[in-house]
């Protein structure tokens, strides 16, 4: 390829994007760069959000680019288009204005989206809230400031933040859960327990667990949600939180692999030569389970997109694989989970250590694997919490002072427990 620049085209307009972008000017190249985003924004911290919802933090605040970071970058910028076909094959792709972009390396880093709940009338799905974008985020606080009632389905790390943002005197919100606890992918029973009566106790939500959404119905004040069991609340609004899905509908499967994700290698490659993945839209290997998932964190799409970047720049560079990680505040509490922690498949076979305090508002439990610290959970105290996510990567037996970690920041008399878990129960030994 002579006379010509390499084009190469990143799809997608936050964590895993700039990340590659960064990378790729990092190297020195010519590459004409061209950066695709269907929202019409510069690049803006989702993570922030709830912080913008609560009123901590201004609008201005979330972004992370103005105009002159993109020109600093050298990128072309296509916001507001959205990409609605990859023909691998040809190395093009097509935007939803009909306009064709040819590249010679592709980066899709489109993220994920909220996952919808099906089964309801046009007028009735319209009206719920989910929370992903800053357009979501700016009308949830317009809705926010005339609601009385809100409903949060869900008791997922979203959903929480947002019920803890929207929660104030004068506003009932009830979260309608379908497991029996919060947090159900990030905590065990036991802590879950901690933080719903931390959350209950400071915020005022309500918790109604083990139930499922039969109908939601828009009446003339807001919404009626009809529970499976005949149970009913009324509501001025619903935000769902039901987890997300990758956006990756422009992608055709009998070209490019994809499972829940679209599936990567080490070096963040697709299936297909020069298409490659990052960021939450990426099914790739988790670093401490082994197992091939969508890990959905800022830190592995920053991190990924470096990688991925890099490689599309010429360098040969691995990724060491995904760390499960969320670190959050709820009420002013911390909690922190760290990689493998006893849910799913990943749970089978894993130990662990419990310390408490007993007032209970500090909880430490550490699991591991033949010896190997592999998942934390803190609440309370998560100071060191940088440290026990460095042990886990490690992840050596013995190379962690097992008590240590627990007991932490438990004071004298903390009840040490040791416990052997199941995917599905946990037995104390
Ligand atoms: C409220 C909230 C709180 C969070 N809190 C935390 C936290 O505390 N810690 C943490 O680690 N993570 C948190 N996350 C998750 C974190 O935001 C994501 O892991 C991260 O944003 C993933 O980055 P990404 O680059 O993969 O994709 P995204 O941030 O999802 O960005 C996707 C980009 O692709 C664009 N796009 C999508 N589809 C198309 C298309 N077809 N064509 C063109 N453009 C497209 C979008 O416009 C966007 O620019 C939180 C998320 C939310 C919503």
């Amino acid at each position: 390829m002579t006379g010509r620049r390499r084009r190469l085209v990143i799809l997608g307009n936050s964590a895993a994007a700039l990340s590659a972008i960064r990378a790729i000017r990092s190297r020195g190249g010519d590459e004409q760069v061209t950066v695709v985003s269907r929202e019409e924004c510069h690049a803006y911290s989702p993570v922030l959000t709830t912080y913008y919802l609560r009123g901590v933090v201004p609008e201005r605040r979330l972004f992370l680019c103005d105009a002159g970071s993109y020109r600093d970058l050298a990128v072309e910028c296509r916001f507001g288009r959205t990409a609605v076909e990859l023909d691998a094959a040809r190395q093009r792709l097509l935007l939803d204005d009909g306009t064709r972009l040819d590249y010679d390396a592709l980066l899709i880093a489109t993220g994920a989206a909220p996952t919808r709940l099906g089964g309801l009338d046009d007028e009735v799905a319209g009206g719920l809230c989910y929370l992903r974008t800053i357009e979501d985020a700016r009308r949830i606080r317009r809705l926010a400031q005339r609601a009385r009632h809100v409903a949060v389905l869900g008791a997922g790390l979203v959903s929480l933040q947002t019920a803890a943002a929207i929660a104030r005197p004068g506003v009932h919100v009830t979260c309608v859960v379908g497991s029996r606890q919060v947090l159900s992918q990030n905590l065990d029973a036991e802590c879950a327990a901690i933080v719903r009566d931390h959350v209950v106790r400071e915020g005022g939500i309500e918790f109604l667990f083990g139930r499922s959404v039969a109908m939601i119905d828009h009446e003339a004040e807001g919404y009626r949600v009809e529970l499976a069991g005949g149970e009913e609340l009324s509501a001025d609004m619903v935000v769902v939180g039901k987890g997300v899905t990758p956006n990756m509908a422009f992608v055709d499967p009998g070209q490019i692999a994809v499972e829940r994700g679209v599936l990567v290698d080490d070096r963040l490659r697709t299936a297909v030569p020069d298409v490659y993945a990052a960021g939450d839209v990426a099914q790739g290997r988790n670093r401490i389970s082994g197992a091939v998932e969508v890990v959905a964190n800022w830190i592995d799409a920053c991190e990924q997109g470096r990688v991925a970047g890099l490689n599309m720049a010429g360098a040969d560079v691995t990724f060491p694989g995904s760390v499960p990680e969320n670190v959050t505040t709820l009420f002013g509490l911390p909690v922190a989970s760290i990689g493998s922690v006893g849910a799913g498949d990943a749970g089978a076979g894993l130990t662990s250590v419990t310390g408490s305090c007993p007032e209970r508002t500090t909880y430490r439990r550490l699991f591991l694997k033949r010896g190997v610290p592999v998942g934390a959970i803190l609440v309370g105290d998560v100071g060191d919490a940088g440290v026990v996510r460095a042990a886990i990567v490690r992840a050596e037996a013995g190379a962690v002072p097992v008590d240590r970690i627990v007991r932490g920041p438990i004071e004298a008399g903390a009840v040490l427990r040791s416990c052997v878990s199941t995917s599905a129960s946990t037995a104390v030994t």
